[in-house]
């Protein structure tokens, strides 16, 4: 298969490339800066992989089997107004663009699948309610941001089978929120953060690139998924696993300020969660390596 990805360079695109190229599939790596990419795919590495800046993302996407778009500026950071905005168009610009070149691109060389990223921020926030595909879209702003982003994406072509996978708080070592609550939560003595109560949903790597690949290749995949763990936890279990985990004591709870300290509002994600449950992966049979959080935290910090 020949896949093209935006967003390959992040947190999730990184381990993507290195499955599919390890699978034998053609990679693609659309992205922004070519020397960035270069660093994280070095050719001896990754021999046959494509790099391609934006001007060549049409000669990319025409030909391709596929497309996986996972690009979009992080939301770990302060949100000024300006940052906001960014936050949602960076998002939306992008997947416009995949969405033009895929619809533009002649029968015979048009990706047939398209798999776009969003997030469990669709939902809104509660302490109470299960989320699951077919719940409503909450009122804030990380909510509009997912549904503008997943309107723009099902303006693809309808003869492209699109999957619109909802991605929970990833969990791995290398980047996304827990290499950032580590610090943070070693340097308060590692309780709860904020009250606790708050629903985490979460998902580790391993899983959500796997769900990814799949979705790529069974075209039973269609519509949105939920990339969420089967057991979400409240924030507190989180915390007394990664306490357990790291050896640290879990009964002071870490101050709101020290995580907005390092997330800027985008702590938000961590501090305010939503309980989502995958549904619809599950009725598609897809078999979850951590179902648990604790296992999750063990392979990845251990
Ligand atoms: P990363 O932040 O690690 O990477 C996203 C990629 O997007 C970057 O490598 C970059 O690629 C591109 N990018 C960054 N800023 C901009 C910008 N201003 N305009 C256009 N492109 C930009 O993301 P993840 O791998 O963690 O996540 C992938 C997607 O899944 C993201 O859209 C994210 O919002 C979503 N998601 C992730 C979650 C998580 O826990 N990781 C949770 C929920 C949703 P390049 O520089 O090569 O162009």
């Amino acid at each position: 298969m020949i896949v093209s990805v935006t967003g390959a360079t992040g947190f999730i695109g990184r381990r993507l490339v290195q499955r599919l190229h390890a699978d034998d599939h053609s990679v693609r790596v659309l992205t922004r800066l070519r020397s960035k990419a270069e660093l994280i795919f070095p050719v001896k590495d990754f021999p046959g992989v494509i790099i391609a800046e934006e001007a060549e993302w049409k000669d990319c996407i025409q030909g391709s089997n596929a497309v996986v778009n996972l690009a979009g500026m992080p939301i770990s950071t302060r949100w000024s107004a300006e940052v906001k905005k960014e936050i949602k168009q960076s998002r939306i610009r992008v997947t416009s663009k995949v969405v033009d070149l895929i619809n533009n691109s002649p029968e015979g060389a048009r990706p047939t699948v398209l798999v776009s990223a969003t997030a469990v921020g669709y939902y809104g926030t509660s302490e109470t309610q299960v989320f699951d595909e077919s719940s409503p879209s909450g009122n804030d702003y990380l909510a509009e941001v997912c549904r503008e982003w997943e309107a723009t994406a099902v303006k693809v072509n309808k003869d492209v089978r699109l999957v619109l996978i909802r991605n929970g708080v990833v969990l791995g070592k290398e980047g996304g929120a827990l290499a950032k609550m580590i610090p943070v939560f070693m340097m308060f003595a590692g309780g709860p953060l904020g009250s606790g109560r708050q629903w985490f949903s979460w998902i580790h790597l391993d899983d959500i690139v796997s769900l990814i690949y799949e979705a790529l290749s069974n075209p039973s995949y269609k519509g949105v998924i939920n990339g969420t763990a089967p057991n979400p936890v409240r924030l507190a279990e989180m915390c007394e696993h990664m306490g357990n985990v790291l050896g640290r004591p879990s009964w002071l709870p870490v101050p709101d300020f020290a995580l907005k300290a390092v997330f800027g509002e985008g702590a938000s994600v961590v501090l305010e969660g939503q309980r989502v449950v995958p549904a619809k992966a599950k009725e598609l049979g897809f078999s979850f390596k951590y179902s648990y959080v604790k296992e999750a935290l063990k392979a990845i910090l251990l």
